[in-house]
């Protein structure tokens, strides 16, 4: 399976597809705000021309204000997110993006469109979802054929 499923089906849900992101001169309180409002775990940080500039999560908030203290909420979110972000297409497979996540150590994959933008993004639990569903389907299949 690949990782348009998984889009297709956000994009069918309450929260839909779209990624919230945020810009690199916003401060990392605004970043934490935005974590907090939307209640999720790691924010994409993009150009104007929405390219991943970098990904800001729940765990560099805890590492900075542990590391600098609350004087580090003013500053600019470009200096604390991670730059070197691992990304996928919409091409790869689910199991290329979970092997990804285990290797990295991180539960977000921004999914990249063939126009190099951001084109949406896959975490940990859309993973998990996907896989307890599909084993779901495979065991209502069996129970039905079994019992015609
Ligand atoms: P997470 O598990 O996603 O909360 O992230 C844990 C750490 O990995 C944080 O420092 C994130 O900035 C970083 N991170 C999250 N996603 C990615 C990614 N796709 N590529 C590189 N680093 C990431």
């Amino acid at each position: 399976m690949y990782v348009h499923a998984i889009l297709a089906a956000k994009a069918s849900n309450r929260r839909g597809a779209s990624v919230v992101t945020i810009s690199p001169d916003s401060t990392v309180s605004d970043a934490a705000a935005t974590l907090a409002r939307h209640n999720i775990g790691a924010v994409v940080v993009t150009t104007p021309e929405n390219r991943v500039a970098g990904i800001f999560s729940e765990r560099d908030f805890v590492r900075l204000l542990a590391k600098a203290g609350a004087a580090a909420l003013t500053a600019p979110v470009a200096g604390a997110m991670t730059r070197v972000v691992v990304t996928c297409t919409a091409d790869d497979s689910i199991d290329a993006v979970m092997a990804k996540m285990t290797r990295g150590r991180f539960r977000h994959v921004p999914v990249i469109g063939a126009d190099g933008r951001l084109a949406g993004l896959v975490s940990i639990g859309d993973v998990v979802k996907f896989h307890v569903e599909e084993i779901e389907h495979e065991a209502s299949a069996l129970r039905d054929y079994i019992s015609h």
